[in-house]
């Protein structure tokens, strides 16, 4: 019977954990969507970017598998097979495309795939919108060669797309991220009724997270509050669900039946 409990919580302990990987996952396409798209460049290069993150891209491995081809390897190297990461990025023939310090994690890192890369690029604050512009001009160069039409050399295509970021930046001072948002501010309960902000963090470094919850009257007076260090940096979603759980129950400890309960609005 021992038996048989510890298995069943092993299993649905496994199957919560995968669970929790496809909603981060599926949080994370959602958020390459949101600021590739709010990019201040042409629809076209953003466009291409997101066909490439989706796998939509006719590459030369998607071709052979939808039988209209037979041959998946690249055109330039000759040497792997043509996916959406190979062509625009991983390609030993893009070496001159993607040369220069901005671009050196190239050597070190290994993606799984196009999107993974993108992700790689938002979180770590490279400039998205000349990545976007030359990811176009590498598949637009590739798609002139194959069609034997006039195009860029391969060895200037780094600075023709420099120059055409140089031109958005100069009509368009943003700094290359995602434009912020205004951040809505606190409102409080109606009249009677209590408001539960909760919010949780993450440090990497520490190997921690934090969780921290606070309860409010109609007139924006602290109730109660909690905050607490757990003992690991768990992902994302699990210390939003941790924090949720946290803020329900403490809600429940001090008797507050009538709440509205939200992630912390920082004013
Ligand atoms: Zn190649």
């Amino acid at each position: 019977m021992g038996n048989t409990i510890a298995s069943l919580a092993t299993s649905f302990s496994r199957i919560w954990r995968q669970i929790l990987r496809w909603e981060l996952n599926q949080t994370w396409t959602t958020k390459i969507w949101k600021s590739i798209w709010s990019l201040e460049v042409p629809n076209k290069y953003k466009n291409l970017v997101l066909r490439a993150c989706r796998n939509s891209l006719p590459t030369k491995q998607n071709l052979t598998q939808k039988t209209i081809i037979e041959n998946p390897k690249c055109d330039r190297c000759s040497l792997q097979v043509e996916d959406s990461l190979h062509a625009l990025w991983s390609c030993s023939g893009l070496d001159e495309v993607w040369e220069g310090d901005r671009w050196s994690f190239r050597t070190r890192e290994v993606f799984a795939d196009f999107k993974e890369l993108c992700r790689w690029i938002i979180e770590n604050g490279k400039p998205t919108k000349l990545f976007t512009i030359q990811v176009w001009a590498i598949w637009h160069q590739r798609n002139k060669i194959r069609l034997n039409q006039p195009c860029f050399l391969t060895k200037d295509l780094q600075q023709s797309a420099q120059e055409y970021w140089n031109e958005i930046r100069i009509n368009n001072p943003m700094p290359d991220r995602v434009r912020p948002k205004p951040q809505p501010r606190w409102t409080g309960p109606p009249p009677n009724k209590y408001k539960i902000n909760y919010d949780g963090t993450i440090s990497n470094t520490n190997n921690t997270s934090g969780i921290g919850v606070v309860v409010r009257d109609c007139h924006g007076e602290v109730i109660a509050s909690l905050s607490q260090q757990l003992d690991q940096a768990y992902q994302p979603v699990e210390v939003e669900a941790m924090v949720a759980c946290r803020a329900v129950e403490l809600s429940s400890e001090i008797r507050v039946d009538c709440a509205i309960v939200e992630r912390v609005i920082r004013n």
